[in-house]
């Protein structure tokens, strides 16, 4: 763990229960980390990953980080208050999006175990920043390892694609999801994180299925 110090955080008003995953969506970490930094840019998180696993701590977990902005998970909005954010290197989707090394993915795996060692957060409340800004967010984005996340302790996963229920916004609804927004902003951000290989902003009969497996696993209550 490197300590770097950014001036960009306050005191939280609320308990921590999510944790806000990120790409930084930058040329270079350095870059990255010197921004979250920088008192003008006025944006921050609590850790920085690099692509070679190296991380960062730049805000204590105790204090509110800028990271989220407006944004919105399971009737909690500004989850900055409510979260932990964490913010991956990668160049992201303006800069060439490409795969999150393994160096990168075990380190956020330890730093994710040892977050949820440390505080109350539900397994459904580890969310990407499109998951809780689907109007404006892509990141962490569809290459991102949810899945082998979930089977490694952190987060949630089904493979199962269910019958439909017919409400698909009902089910994302369910699962945490603004529905006020755009429906196909919400079903592109849900594909994004649980359905990577289909994200196409469509409820498509798989995208739907999916949608009420996940609500279905949310119901069993280990969540
Ligand atoms: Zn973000």
């Amino acid at each position: 763990m490197i300590l770097v110090s950014s001036p960009n955080f306050d005191e939280r008003m609320q308990e921590v229960s999510h944790i806000v995953l990120h790409y930084t969506g930058m040329r270079s970490g350095a870059e990255a980390v010197e921004r979250l930094c920088d008192p003008a840019a006025k944006v921050s998180a609590h850790y920085v990953v690099e692509e070679d696993g190296r991380v960062f701590r730049l805000v204590e977990e105790q204090k509110r980080a800028w990271h989220a902005g407006v944004s919105y998970w399971r009737g909690v909005s500004g989850l900055n208050d409510a979260s932990i954010g964490i913010e991956i290197v990668n160049p992201g989707h303006e800069w060439g999006y490409r795969a999150f090394p393994e160096a990168q993915v075990l380190a956020v795996l330890d730093l994710c175990r040892g977050i949820l060692g440390r505080h109350e957060i539900p397994a459904r409340n580890v969310v990407g920043h499109s998951d809780v800004a689907p109007d404006r967010k892509q990141d962490p984005g569809e290459l991102f390892p949810w899945r082998w996340l979930a089977e490694h302790g952190v987060g949630v996963w089904t493979d199962e694609v269910a019958a439909p229920s017919g409400d698909i916004l009902g089910d994302l609804g369910a699962i945490g999801y603004d529905v006020r927004f755009p429906g196909e902003a919400v079903i592109r951000a849900f594909q994004r994180h649980f359905l990577p290989g289909n994200v196409t902003g469509v409820g498509d009969e798989t995208t739907a299925g999916r949608a009420a497996a996940v609500r279905k696993l949310l119901k069993t209550g280990e969540f």
